[in-house]
C-alpha cells in the first residue's frame, strides 16, 4: 500500500473500452442464431465459419441497437458507414479477420454522466461507439490435452464503446461502467451480464504528476469479469505505476491481465509485439447509409432513460437524491414506481413503500420485481388508506401488507376491515374516550395546565389503549389538545 501523500502526488488517467453483446436473434452478418448456452458449434453456418464464396450481410437490428445507444449518449450518428476488416490470426477467429468499423464508427462523440457517492457529478466523453462481431471461444478442459473451439459466439454482434481518457479515479471508472450497464439494460440491447461475458471492459491506465497535462504511457488491462474487479485492477495498476515512476523507471505500454484472486495484474504482451491489424474496407459489404427517417423512428421508440427518470423523480416528484438513485437502479423498479405515481400524488410514501416493505420482501425471497404479486395500484390504495388516517404505516406494513400478498386480488380496504386494522378517526368514537381519560387523571390535567406539556404523551397512551390501538393518533392528539387547552 502506498501512502496517501504519495498517491496525492499523481493524477491517474483512465479510458475504458466496453464491449456489449447485442440481444439480437441472429448474428451480425448472417442468420445463424445468436444464443448463449447452446450446445457447442450448433449455431454455425457457412458465413460464421467464413467459407470461401460466402457473403456477409448487415443485421439491421444490430445497427438499430447501436443507434439507440448512440442516441442515449448524445452521440452524432454517422450517416455513411463503411465496414472494415481487422486482420489477425487466432484459433477462435474462423475468417482470420473480424468485420468491424474503423474510420467511420456508427456513433461519434457524446458522453455519459456519472454521480459519485460524495454527490459530485462528472461527464465522461465518448470517442466513439462502433459495431463489430465477436470471436469464438477457445476452451481448455481439465481432462483434455487439446484446446477445443466453440464457434457459436463467432459473429455475435457487439458494440464497442470507447471513452476519452477523462476518468480520474477507480471510483469514477466503477460509476461509469455501472451507468453504461444500466443504459444497455434500460435500452434492452444487452443483458449487461459481466460474469457471462456479455458485457466486457478493458481499462487503459496511466499516471502523471499532479498539475501536469502530459499523459503518461498507458497500460491496457483485460479480463475483468465484474465491475468491482475493474475498479480493483485500476487501483492496483495506479499503485504499481506510481511505484515504478518513483523509482525513476519508465512505464512500458503493454497489455496486462488481471488476476482476481491475487488482486494483481501480469504482463501479457508489450506494445512492440502488438498486432498490426491491417485494416482495410470490407469488400463484401456495401456502404450502409442511414437516413433521417430511420433515426427519427428509433428516437420515437426510445424508452425513458435512467437520467431522465432521475430528474423526474427529484425535480417533479421532489424526492431525495438517494431515493431517486435507488428507484432508477433498474428499469423494472423504475417502471413499477412510475406506475404507482400515476395513482398517488404522495410520491414520498410511494418511494418509502418501494424502498422499504417491497424491497425487503423481494430481497428476502430473492425475487425480481416482475414476480411481485401486488400491482402498483394495490400499493397506492394502501397509501390512500394511510393518508386518510384510517391506518398507521406500521400496521399497514407489518399486518396488512403480508396478508395482501397472500390475497392479491382483495381490495386493501376490505382486507383491512376483515383484519380489524382500521383506526377510528371518527370524532364520535374518540371524544368519549378522551373525556373518560381526562376524568380519570384530574391531577395530571391540572399539572398539564400549569405547564407540564409533555404529559400529553400519557393522555395519548391511555386513549390509544382504550381504543385498542384503533384511534387515529393525529386526530386524537389534535382533539386532546383542544380539550386540555379549552
Ligand atoms: P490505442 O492506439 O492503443 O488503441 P487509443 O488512443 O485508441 O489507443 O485509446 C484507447 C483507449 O485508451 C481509449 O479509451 C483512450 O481514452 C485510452 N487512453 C488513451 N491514452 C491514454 C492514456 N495516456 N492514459 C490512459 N488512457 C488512455
Ligand atoms: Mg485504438
Amino acid at each position: 500500500m502506498l501512502t496517501k501523500e504519495l498517491l496525492n502526488k499523481y493524477t491517474p488517467v483512465v479510458g475504458l473500452e466496453v464491449h456489449a453483446q447485442l440481444l439480437t436473434n441472429s448474428k451480425m452478418y448472417c442468420t445463424d442464431q445468436n444464443q448463449y448456452g447452446s450446445l457447442p458449434n450448433t449455431n454455425i453456418g457457412v458465413i460464421t465459419l467464413g467459407h470461401p464464396g460466402t457473403l456477409p450481410m448487415v443485421n439491421r437490428k444490430a445497427i438499430e441497437y447501436g443507434i439507440k445507444m448512440g442516441l442515449a449518449c448524445g452521440c452524432a450518428i454517422s450517416r455513411h458507414n463503411y465496414f472494415a476488416r481487422k486482420n489477425y490470426f487466432y484459433p477462435d477467429l474462423p475468417k482470420g479477420y473480424q468485420i468491424s468499423q474503423d474510420k467511420t464508427p456508427l456513433c461519434m462523440d457524446g458522453s455519459v454522466d456519472i454521480m459519485l457517492k460524495d454527490g459530485s457529478q462528472h461527464s465522461i466523453r465518448l470517442t466513439r461507439i462502433h459495431l463489430e462481431e465477436d470471436a469464438g471461444k477457445s476452451i481448455h478442459l481439465d481432462h483434455e490435452k487439446d484446446t477445443l473451439v466453440d464457434f457459436n459466439r463467432a459473429g455475435v454482434p457487439l458494440i464497442e464503446v470507447v471513452t476519452e481518457p477523462d476518468i480520474r479515479s477507480s471510483e469514477q471508472a466503477y460509476a461509469l461502467l455501472t451507468e453504461i450497464r444500466k443504459l444497455v439494460r434500460y435500452l434492452a440491447i444487452c443483458d449487461g451480464n459481466m460474469e457471462e461475458g456479455s458485457l466486457r471492459c478493458d481499462a487503459n491506465i496511466s499516471v502523471m504528476p499532479k498539475g501536469s497535462d502530459t499523459f503518461g504511457n498507458k497500460v491496457e488491462v483485460k479480463n475483468m469479469n465484474s465491475i468491482r474487479n475493474v475498479q480493483r485492477a485500476i487501483e492496483f495498476e495506479i499503485e504499481r505505476q506510481i511505484m515504478l515512476v518513483e523509482k525513476g523507471e519508465t512505464i512500458v505500454s503493454e497489455t496486462r491481465t488481471f488476476d482476481a484472486i491475487a488482486g494483481v495484474t501480469h504482463s501479457m504482451r508489450t506494445k512492440e509485439d502488438l498486432n498490426d491489424y491491417r485494416y482495410f474496407p470490407e469488400p463484401d459489404i456495401a456502404p450502409l447509409h442511414i437516413n433521417e427517417e430511420w433515426i427519427n423512428q428509433i428516437k420515437a421508440e426510445m424508452p425513458s432513460l435512467p437520467q431522465q427518470l432521475f430528474r423526474q423523480f427529484t425535480q417533479e416528484f421532489g424526492l431525495p437524491t438517494y431515493d431517486a438513485q435507488v428507484l432508477t437502479d433498474t428499469k423494472e423498479i423504475a417502471l413499477y414506481f412510475e406506475e404507482m405515481c400515476k395513482n398517488t400524488s404522495n410520491y414520498k410514501a410511494a418511494s418509502n413503500w418501494m424502498m422499504g416493505p417491497i424491497k425487503s420482501y423481494l430481497n428476502e425471497l430473492t425475487l425480481h420485481i416482475k414476480d411481485f404479486p401486488l400491482s402498483p395500484k394495490q400499493i397506492t390504495k394502501v397509501i390512500a388508506i394511510i393518508d386518510e388516517g384510517k391506518m398507521s404505516f406500521s400496521a399497514a406494513a407489518q399486518k396488512l401488507f403480508p396478508e395482501l400478498i397472500n390475497n392479491p386480488q382483495m381490495q386493501p380496504i376490505e382486507l383491512a376491515k376483515q383484519l380489524n386494522l382500521l383506526q377510528e378517526s371518527d370524532l364520535g368514537m374518540i371524544l368519549p374516550l378522551i373525556e373518560e381519560v381526562l376524568e380519570q387523571y384530574p391531577d395530571k390535567v391540572a399539572e398539564y395546565k400549569s405547564g407540564r406539556k409533555n404529559l400529553i404523551g400519557l393522555f395519548m397512551g391511555e386513549v390509544m389503549k382504550k381504543s385498542r390501538g384503533k384511534a387515529d393518533p393525529k386526530a386524537t392528539s389534535k382533539l386532546l389538545k383542544e380539550k386540555l387547552e379549552a
